[in-house]
């Protein structure tokens, strides 16, 4: 066992270490930034997705959401995903399987990846473990980011937040506008303030059930020492700022070789 200090000073030197990696990455241009592998976690309205998009384009690689990922596959004319999507519930496990295996072995995904809302239960890690595993790849993901922000302020935010009536896409008024005022980007259907964010025991619901499917993914990614705990709050380029610092920890370690 090491003691408490030990591990405080070696977390110090990854810091360190990380720090001066992302330096040297930005420096030399984010093309020479190999094989990032992040995942970021995040409850509703705490700007996952807004800066998840941000380190996207920062580092070349691209933003996975699983949310749209299946969004497309019901579009496509999956029945199972579509009734999922309609009525609540959960998708089976060797689906999310497929959609992961396929979108994490195409070739943009070749140099890293960012899986936005994904994994959300210990299930999920476990899928997600046997994919890469699958693909060649290391379960040791560079980082897991985990953006917190206080419950009043999700309240708040997904007040101003509107969905798309046809493709489910997710806007926000402040921070991911769409580019004609109530209008969906991605299909042209008419955008709507879900009832479920305006009402405030519903939303409280959300939260907690959202705390208590993550914590133990939190956990899980603590102590493989890949967790960074960001707050959320405060404007974009200073969460992302923060963001980019603790990410730097992991990223062009080389991967571990199988
Ligand atoms: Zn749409």
């Amino acid at each position: 066992m090491k003691t408490k200090e030990q591990t405080n000073t070696w977390k110090h030197v990854e810091k360190v270490r990380g720090a001066m990696t992302l330096w040297l990455c930005l420096l030399i241009g984010s093309a020479e930034v190999k094989s990032a592998e992040i995942i970021f976690l995040g409850p509703p309205g705490s700007g996952k997705g807004t800066q998840s998009n941000l380190l996207s384009q920062k580092l070349k690689i691209p933003q996975i959401s699983t949310g749209d990922l299946l969004r497309e596959r019901a579009q496509a004319g999956d029945l199972e995903i579509a009734k999922v999507l309609e009525k609540g519930g959960t998708i089976s496990e060797g689906k999310l399987e497929t959609i992961l295996t396929e979108r994490l072995s195409s070739p943009d995904a070749k140099q890293g990846w960012i899986l936005d809302g994904c994994p959300r239960t210990l299930a999920h890690v476990r899928i997600l473990n046997r994919v890469l595993t699958a693909l060649g790849r290391s379960e040791n993901v560079d980082a897991v980011i985990s953006l917190e922000v206080p419950d009043s302020v999700v309240h708040r935010r997904l007040a101003k937040r509107q969905i798309c009536s046809r493709c489910g896409k997710i806007y926000n008024q402040d921070s991911l506008a769409p580019k004609t005022k109530g209008v969906c980007d991605l299909c042209h259907n008419p955008l709507y303030h879900r009832s479920d964010d305006l009402n405030h025991d519903v939303v409280i619901n959300r939260l907690n059930h959202f705390k208590n499917e993550t914590s133990l993914v939190l956990d899980f990614y603590q102590r493989s020492g890949r967790l960074c705990r960001v707050s959320g709050v405060g404007p974009k380029p200073e969460v992302f700022g923060k963001i980019l610092k603790c990410q730097g920890i992991k990223i062009s370690k080389p991967k571990e070789q199988k």
